[in-house]
């Protein structure tokens, strides 16, 4: 998708600090985390956010799922971690191009927002 950012990233012509790749995702850290480890986990294939989410192949909508575990354990997340997917304005998404964050390192609020 052209103009898209985190396709740029994928694509590696923007720079990024790569944690995992396989055939199907990518993940890198965000540029301005918000926990002491905060990982964005992306689908290669393009969509707009997770209310598109079942136009993906289900070997995709696998391994992004796999994908969050492996970067957890790999990143010693051992006492927990949580994912967030914003989905459209109500949620303040900024980049249309699923993702997931993995926030891990210190304790979450008790309230989802
Ligand atoms: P959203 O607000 O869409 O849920 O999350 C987008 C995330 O992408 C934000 O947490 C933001 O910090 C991150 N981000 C935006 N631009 C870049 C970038 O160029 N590189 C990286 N690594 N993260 C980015
Ligand atoms: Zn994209």
């Amino acid at each position: 998708m052209e103009n898209c950012l985190f396709c740029k990233i994928i694509a590696g012509d923007i720079p990024s600090a790569k944690v995992y790749e396989d055939e199907f995702c990518y993940a890198f850290r965000d540029i301005n985390p918000q926990a002491p480890t905060h990982i964005l986990v992306v689908p290669k294939q393009h969509v707009a956010s997770i209310a598109e989410i079942s136009a993906l192949p289900a070997d995709t909508l696998c391994a992004l799922m796999g994908a969050i575990g492996k970067i957890a354990a790999q990143e010693g997340l051992s006492n927990g971690f949580r994912v967030v997917s914003n989905c459209g304005p109500d949620a303040c998404q900024s980049v249309p191009h699923l993702h997931f964050h993995i926030l891990g390192g210190r304790q979450m609020a008790d309230q989802m927002a």
